[in-house]
């Protein structure tokens, strides 16, 4: 048991300690350089996190784990400090299995989430569709009642890792035309081989380990238990769903923040111009010690929202704002690690290329900084008009 949000439960520390260890020998910086080049996915590194137990974590909704959101976070920044994109695929597996949890019949846990527990399966998210990114509400894929099932049709677009072998994804989908848009939704599961399932990989900057991909259904046909939840639920499903995956993904940020910034300090330490080490020079020092200070209070943003979490409370608005702050620093700590390591740090010999590229995308993924501030500024009194 922790004694305040700020602080590390012995239990914490092992796992830290744990996950460390994981991450140096199952990630290190030169294989995680040739995922990202080659655009490979990593099976061992996930199939091990299985075996350590994690995604465990959350497979049971009705006996959860103390403590959660504070033993995630610890898993994320530590295998953030190797890559946010590595640590992007853990949390869509852990946020997979949790909803299958809260939400699956127990033939859908055995079907879809036991595979993924056993470290062969994946789960991925299909929400945005080619006219349809922050307002995800008006999704216009559809699912049609037929033959005593449902009949899919319509495209989802960058969807992380949807073509990995053994990808079931959770689409969420319109399944009527009655009153609000969020009434009509529904998630269906889908593996991404089924009939009436394409799956295109989407040349992108970054992400390239997890790969962000393009889904065209085409008269998908499928069973009643395909549906996680009811006709109707799928909103509910998702915001309840975004909450802790917000918290993973922000902790997963801080770690490739820290890590940025350690291999920036190791290199300001050594590299001399003009007589000097370049540390010694207030206009590289100081910026980078003024993002340690806002690494800091994101770190305690993330911290709160996990001991919210963690407790029962709401943290939709905190949560918000932990993404908010974490997406922003991990772009602005990117770019100004590449900054103060000049020419060295754009070759691609070592990672901070890597994190360049998933930093600027870090504001946009999980709801883009202008939509997270209205959710901030509703919580303020302001008025949508
Ligand atoms: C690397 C990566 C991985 C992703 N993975 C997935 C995934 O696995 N599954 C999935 O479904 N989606 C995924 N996405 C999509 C992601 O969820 C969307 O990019 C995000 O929701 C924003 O949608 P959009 O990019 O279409 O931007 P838009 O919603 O079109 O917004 C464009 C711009 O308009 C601004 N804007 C929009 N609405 C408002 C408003 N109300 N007020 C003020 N400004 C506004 C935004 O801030 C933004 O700057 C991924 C995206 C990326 C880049």
């Amino acid at each position: 048991m922790r004694t305040s949000a700020f602080s590390e439960s012995e239990e914490q520390a092992q796992l830290r300690a744990t996950a460390r260890a994981f991450v140096t020998r199952h990630a290190p910086e030169r294989d995680v350089r040739v995922w990202d080049e080659e655009g490979s996915y990593p099976e061992r590194f996930y199939r091990e996190i299985a075996r350590l137990g994690w995604y465990d974590m959350v497979a049971d909704a009705d006996e959860p784990v103390e403590d959660t959101a504070a033993l995630l976070i610890t898993v994320c920044e530590e295998i953030g400090r190797a890559s946010s994109d590595l640590v992007a695929l853990l949390n869509l597996n852990i946020s997979g299995i949790r909803d299958l949890a809260r939400w699956g019949t127990p033939e859908q846990r055995k079907t879809y989430a036991e595979p993924v527990l056993g470290g062969h399966g994946r789960f991925s998210i299909g929400v945005s569709e080619p006219d349809v990114g922050s307002d995800a509400a008006s999704v216009a894929t559809r699912a049609e009642r037929a033959d005593g099932g449902w009949v899919l049709n319509g495209q989802k677009t960058y969807c992380e890792a949807a073509g990995l072998p053994g990808t079931v994804m959770e689409l969420l989908v319109k399944v009527g035309d009655g009153g609000r848009k969020r009434d009509d939704l529904a998630v269906f599961l889908v593996p991404a081989d089924h009939p009436g399932v394409e799956v295109r990989r989407m040349p992108a900057l970054g992400r390239n380990i997890s790969g962000i991909y393009e889904v065209f259904l085409h008269d998908v046909r499928l069973p009643d238990s395909a549906l996680l939840g009811r006709p109707g639920q799928g909103w509910q499903i998702l915001k309840e769903r975004l909450v802790l995956e917000r918290i993973m993904i922000s902790s997963g940020f801080l770690g490739s923040v820290a890590s940025v910034l350690d291999m920036t300090v190791a290199y300001a330490n050594e590299r001399e111009q003009f007589g000097r080490t370049i540390s010694a020079y207030q206009g590289v020092s100081l910026p980078l010690a003024e993002m340690f200070v806002r690494m800091d209070a994101a770190r305690c943003a993330v911290q709160r929202s996990a001991a919210l979490f963690d407790a029962g409370a709401a943290c939709e608005v905190e949560s918000t704002m932990a993404k908010f702050l974490c997406g922003q620093i991990y772009a602005e700590a990117s770019a100004l690690a590449m900054q103060t390591q000049g020419a060295y740090g754009y070759v691609r010999d070592h990672t901070l290329p890597m994190h360049h590229s998933d930093g600027i995308i870090a504001r946009v993924v999980a709801g883009p900084p202008a939509v997270q501030l209205n959710v901030v500024a509703r919580s303020m009194g302001l008025r949508a008009g």
